[in-house]
């Protein structure tokens, strides 16, 4: 079933007509569990590649503590499994069997990272793929005559590059046509090692849906945001708990999103900008530990399917430049 954003509990710009002109539509994802191919807009599946193009590595690592992916997808599968299984009545905890068991104590004794990388250099890991015909707020940022934005991104953090990325891991955004590959990589270079399992996306279809935001309050005029608040409390006065927040209800839509409006929920505001122009860059891709929050829930609802968790469960994203798509992108943590 298509996943589907509840209605806002109210139209915000109907008390506060001036922030129509801080609109701003955003694309949800809404990833799913699924076996994207490489035709899919994905997370966690296979890119379009062309089999001629150098697969990109990172060599910034030694022999580094980690997990391989095939353990870390071993682990998911333990704990979905045990999970899933009927409990008897009155049983306490989750019901694994005794060598199930032992696999998970291995990796939680190890502090969830039992294996060490060679040195090597490490091919970058696929995180998704995004094809403009199926996410309506990519073209806006595509570079002219291309249709396809992919994600790679280096499975460690503590990287040299600058900006705040050194906070999670480092990312390769890659635009080019669809139609120029014409002879697609068949298997694909994987990591063969993670700094942990948050970093391993699983494959996700996606359900595309557009939304219109409103900005942080940070990023509006503060005798805006004072009568926004006045408006809250007296709401609450009237309504109580149903009574709606901006930030949390009116404002920003949670999750994978394309576009849109960025959260400094954590630090507050912290304008980002571009490194070879100085222009203020705005933000392109967010990837989300979670998927949903407060009223924004998508119905059906649906747990977390990506599996992939940054910083502190927390969001990651890429901004870009406006005056021009090519110049470097730059990542945030909140
Ligand atoms: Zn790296
Ligand atoms: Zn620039």
């Amino acid at each position: 079933m298509r996943p589907t954003t509840p209605y806002r509990p109210l139209d915000i710009t109907i008390p506060f007509p001036e922030l129509a002109p801080f609109a701003r539509t955003g694309t949800r994802l809404h990833p799913r569990r699924g076996a994207p191919t490489a035709a899919d807009s994905s997370v966690g599946g296979p890119l379009l590649w062309p089999a001629d193009e150098e697969w990109p590595v990172c060599r910034e690592h030694g022999r580094v503590p980690g997990v391989r992916p095939e353990r870390a997808r071993r682990y998911e599968t333990i704990v979905e499994t045990a999970w899933a299984r009927p409990r008897p009545a009155g049983a306490d905890g989750v019901p694994y069997t005794d060598a199930e068991r032992a696999e998970l104590d291995e990796m939680s004794l190890s502090g969830y990272q039992p294996d060490r990388h060679d040195g090597t250099p490490l091919p970058l890991l696929a995180l998704a793929q995004f094809y403009a015909r199926d996410v309506p707020d990519l073209a806006a940022f595509a570079p002219p005559g291309t249709d396809l934005l992919q994600v790679l991104w280096c499975p460690f953090t503590g990287h040299e590059d600058g900006g705040s990325s050194h906070f999670g891991p480092s990312t390769r955004l890659r635009w080019r046509r669809a139609a120029d590959v014409t002879d697609p990589l068949s298997v694909q270079p994987e990591p063969p090692i993670v700094e942990r399992t948050g970093y391993l996306p699983r494959p996700c279809v996606l359900y595309p849906e557009q939304v219109v935001e409103y900005p942080f309050a940070d990023y509006l005029p503060s005798d805006l945001v004072e009568r926004i608040d006045a408006w809250e409390d007296a709401f609450r006065e009237r309504a109580g708990e149903a009574a709606p927040w901006y930030q949390y209800d009116l404002s920003l839509a949670p999750g994978w999103k394309v576009g849109g409006w960025d959260s400094w929920h954590r630090t507050d505001l912290v304008r980002v900008y571009c490194a070879a122009c100085g222009s203020e860059m705005r933000v392109l891709l967010t990837i989300d530990s979670y998927d949903s929050g407060g009223s924004w829930g998508p119905y059906p609802p649906v747990a977390p399917a990506t599996g992939v968790s940054v910083g502190r469960d927390g969001e990651y994203r890429a901004f870009v430049c406006p005056s021009d798509p090519w110049h470097p992108h730059r990542m945030s943590m909140q």
